[in-house]
């Protein structure tokens, strides 16, 4: 901490510090992040109706499904996102997911609510899903992120958290595989925990929470698995961000 934080410390002792960037902030509109940090964030404001990525450049969909979508309509009705994991936003959504940081899941849960109000709240949503993560993985980092989203965004609005998915495959780092090889790599890589009633999401409608969306193949595995094995009526998916889709 430099020495000007250091006193300003002293002499405002009782303002609140910022999650994102460790600074004292006078107002936030989102508790726990500062308004300079969320100036910085990149939202979606426009994105593809079905898969909810920005795409660069815009002008190119104009409220049609973005390439991906058109090529291959995704097993949800819809997913939404927070803001593009890019610059800023994805430097502390990394911090998040690998920094130990457990404590950003509030204000990102915050960003969530907005979404959840605008997108979903008419959709009748039953419970909220985390995607789950490997057991050896959730061994190494503490905690698994989705999972503190969920269940803190449940929490503010009224809705049931079911954390009841397993991941039986470990499967490998998603990021280096290609789209087909995604599929492939997760075919058969969710189950339900033992013990859970097998009829539990019949009819339901589901919405599934994930940290990072990348190319939506998790998010469709899923909800592959919740429609067709589990017999949902619905899925939708909330991410706190998900990576643009680049047209050329
Ligand atoms: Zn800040
Ligand atoms: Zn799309």
């Amino acid at each position: 901490m430099k020495v000007l934080d250091i006193l300003k410390d002293l002499v405002y002792p009782e303002k609140p510090v910022c999650l994102a960037c460790g600074r004292r902030y006078d107002h936030s509109e989102i508790k726990a992040i500062c308004d300079r940090c969320l100036a910085k964030f990149s939202f979606i404001t426009e994105a593809c109706p079905l898969c909810g990525r920005e795409v660069i450049p815009a002008a190119l969909i104009e409220g049609h499904p973005c390439p991906e979508c058109e090529k291959e309509k995704p097993p949800y009705n819809f997913a939404r996102s927070v803001f593009s994991y890019a610059g800023y936003a994805r430097e502390v959504l990394l911090e998040y997911k690998y920094g130990h940081r457990p404590d950003l899941a509030k204000p990102f849960s915050r960003l969530l609510r907005l979404y959840y109000a605008e997108y979903f709240q008419k959709e009748a949503i039953d419970y909220l899903i985390p995607v789950p993560m490997h057991g050896d993985r959730r061994t190494y980092r503490g905690y698994n992120q989705a999972a503190l989203l969920a269940e803190n965004l449940a929490g503010k609005i009224n809705k049931e958290y079911k954390d009841v998915l397993l991941r039986v495959k470990n499967s490998l780092p998603l990021y280096a595989l290609t789209k087909k090889a995604r599929k492939l790599e997760l075919e058969g890589a969710f189950a339900l925990k033992d013990g859970v009633d097998p009829s539990i999401f019949k009819d339901k409608n589901l919405l599934i929470i994930d940290d990072i969306m990348t190319t939506g193949t998790t998010s469709a595995e899923i909800s592959h698995f919740v429609l067709k094995e589990m017999g949902a009526a619905n899925v939708y998916v909330l991410t706190t961000a998900s990576v643009p889709v680049k047209i050329n």
